[in-house]
């Protein structure tokens, strides 16, 4: 028999979490339990200026509220610099590592085409005094890197965006890249679910894996949840935060209900991550734009939260 699956969910701890984690964090839940897998939370805090460990708490809390339980002890990697010291060390062996003085801002000049996730060097760097330089990593034929997504289908890089490299180590800071590969071999994860936003960087780390010759998981990309006006959610807009749902007096099963109302997994009834296993199915999250609209309602008026939920549409 093979052992079971490993699926993990690795939030960043730079604010409250919101409906968007909370739907990531349910689906790569439901894969890797509805295969009687372990589900294991890592908490990527390499950010030493946005992190926090209160949000740490607070997600951990939120976690539990919406019965989304963890097996095994969450790695925290701000605890694990050495090992990515080791991998850095190991990369730079293979002679495909360089160092770059470019700002993020020159890099985004150089490279206009490349839009704001596939930054290079431009090649024309200088050392700027008292300043490190960053160590990046240089792609080579990232066009014969495929995938196959659970969720999307094959993937392969469109010639256009190409990245030429991405950063290692900035400001003594390794980078999420790096991390990513590393903690995900270390903890036998044999598949990961996230966010859409994500399958650039898959790209770069399945040529970390490959040069650090670990195995390279599974993969499922689902739609990032959107507002009302079509625009991802994020930490900063902080009203759609599960703490202050949970203020507002929504339960753990509403909040499932509606999350999976969104994954097309059910009419927004209340429910538990649990029930849901049975009629959980990737391929279901193919042609979805999970779209949700809620009112600001001011507490003291004590509404009922006004939600709406746009779970069918043609995700591009
Ligand atoms: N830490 C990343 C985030 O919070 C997720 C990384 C991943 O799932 O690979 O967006």
């Amino acid at each position: 028999m093979p052992p079971p699956p490993r699926g993990r969910f690795a939030p960043s701890p730079t604010g409250p979490m919101h409906l968007g984690n909370a739907f990531v964090a349910l689906l790569s839940w439901l894969w890797a339990k509805q295969q009687k897998g372990h589900w294991l939370l890592r908490i990527e805090d390499l950010d030493g200026q946005r992190c926090k460990a209160e949000y740490v708490e607070l997600l951990m809390e939120d976690l539990r509220f919406l019965g989304l339980s963890w097996d095994e002890t969450p790695l925290l990697q701000s605890q694990r610099l050495n090992l990515y010291a080791q991998a850095l060390q190991r990369l730079q062996a293979t002679g495909l590592c360089f160092t770059c003085h470019c700002s993020r801002k020159d890099m985004a000049l150089g490279a206009p085409h490349a839009g704001e996730n596939n930054p290079s060097c431009t090649g024309q760097c200088s050392p700027t005094p008292g300043k490190p330089p960053s160590l990046r990593w240089r792609c080579v034929s990232p066009e014969h890197i495929r995938f196959e997504d659970a969720v999307l289908g094959p993937q392969h890089l469109c010639p256009k965006i190409y990245p030429k490299d991405f950063v290692l180590c900035r400001n003594n800071q390794y980078s999420y890249q790096l991390a990513v590969v590393v903690d995900d071999a270390a903890q036998g994860i044999t598949q990961v679910l996230r966010g859409a936003d994500l399958v650039d960087s898959t790209f770069r780390q399945i040529q970390l894996q490959q040069a650090l010759g670990l195995h390279t998981p599974a993969y499922a990309h689902v739609p990032c949840l959107e507002d009302s006006h079509g625009k991802r959610l994020a930490k900063r807009g902080g009203t759609l935060s599960i703490a202050s749902l949970r203020a507002r007096g929504m339960s753990g099963p509403q909040l499932i209900g509606l999350l999976a109302q969104l994954a097309a997994l059910g009419d927004g009834r209340p429910t538990t991550p649990q029930a849901l296993l049975p009629c959980f199915n990737l391929k279901k999250l193919q042609s979805l734009r999970p779209r949700i609209a809620m009112e600001e309602v001011a507490i003291e008026e004590e509404k009922s939260l006004a939600i709406e939920t746009e779970p069918s549409g043609q995700w591009p």
